[in-house]
């Protein structure tokens, strides 16, 4: 079963970024190639039925996994950076960190008005992250059409969050 698959791979990572926070490496996933299509194949599978016109992307975990599930998808790939790394003109949107905020930012014309957007991460912690990418599609006049993870941590709530904006809420392992 992919989630139990992904539980014995992924590394938790203790006191990292910062004491007290177990972070879940997802790197040791790389290393697997027959996991790595397991897991886009898995994402594709559990977006069947969905309206999806693209895919767009979180900086930097999300660029791992959104690309290959555009390309099954057969939709274009649309990265979301943090401020000042694309090269075009931009559209931003900032969040609140734990302490300080965060900006992300798509190229303006990356989306056109009415498309539907799946939002891809590698992981949904709080969801403060996909939320401002959800204002971010909303800016350029698109729609989500629903969030793709492979990890969530249910314990922090995020699903919540994210249902204002869609009710499609996919991850392969929860936690
Ligand atoms: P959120 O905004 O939902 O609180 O945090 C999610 C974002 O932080 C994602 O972009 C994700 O890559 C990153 N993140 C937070 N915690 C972890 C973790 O334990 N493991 C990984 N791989 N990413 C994390």
């Amino acid at each position: 079963m992919i989630e139990s698959k992904i539980k014995s791979t992924v590394r938790d990572v203790p006191d990292f970024p910062k004491q007290g926070i177990t972070f879940k490496d997802i790197t040791p996933i790389l290393k697997d190639p027959a996991l790595c299509q397991e897991i886009t194949a898995a994402l594709a599978g559990r977006l069947k039925g969905l309206d999806i016109d693209v895919v767009a992307g979180i900086e930097s975990r999300g660029f791992l996994f959104g690309p290959a599930l555009a390309q099954l998808l057969n939709v274009p790939f649309v990265p979301i950076r943090k401020a000042g790394k694309l090269p075009y003109k931009t559209v931003q949107q900032s969040y609140d960190l734990e302490y300080g905020t965060a900006t992300i930012e798509v190229h303006e014309d990356a989306l056109l008005k009415g498309q539907h957007v799946l939002i891809h991460d590698d992981l949904l912690a709080t969801g403060g992250t996909v939320v401002a990418a959800s204002e971010l599609v909303k800016q350029l006049g698109a729609e989500v059409a629903g969030y793709s993870f492979i990890i969530a941590l249910e314990f922090l709530n995020g699903k919540a969050r994210l249902t204002p904006y869609s009710d499609n809420i996919f991850s392969l392992a929860a936690y």
